[in-house]
């Protein structure tokens, strides 16, 4: 019996063949926007890009980038992609930060805990 779901993206139902959770043509589409991101970060004339401007540059929410971040989606430009540490106002790259935290402040937070 296919499993039938709800796209979190567009709300069609969609026949679930994989743990995906968006349908098709959502999947299509975020296919798309995040090669296109990735080939215009690599384009990208400076050292390095905050984070802020890819999302308005594509017009996407923090959460859905993080989560696309998380799904291993940016890995060839984690390095060139900057946010501002929340706890401690560094600049570092997305490699080397967790959500909006730097790992110096993501480990800090681990010791306290
Ligand atoms: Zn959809
Ligand atoms: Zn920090």
């Amino acid at each position: 019996m296919p499993n039938v779901a709800n796209c979190k993206k567009c709300g069609a139902l969609f026949i679930q063949s994989s743990k995906r959770d968006i349908c098709d043509k959502c999947f299509e589409q975020q296919n798309k926007m995040v090669s296109d991101i990735n080939s215009f970060v690599e384009m990208y004339p400076k050292e390095t890009i905050s984070r802020e401007e890819v999302l308005e540059k594509f017009n996407l929410p923090k959460a859905e980038f993080e989560s696309l971040l998380a799904a291993g989606k940016f890995v060839r430009v984690a390095k060139k992609i900057t946010i501002v540490c929340t706890k401690c106002g560094k600049v570092v790259p997305i490699a080397n930060a967790t959500n909006s935290l730097c790992n110096d402040c993501t480990r800090k937070l681990q010791n306290e805990i």
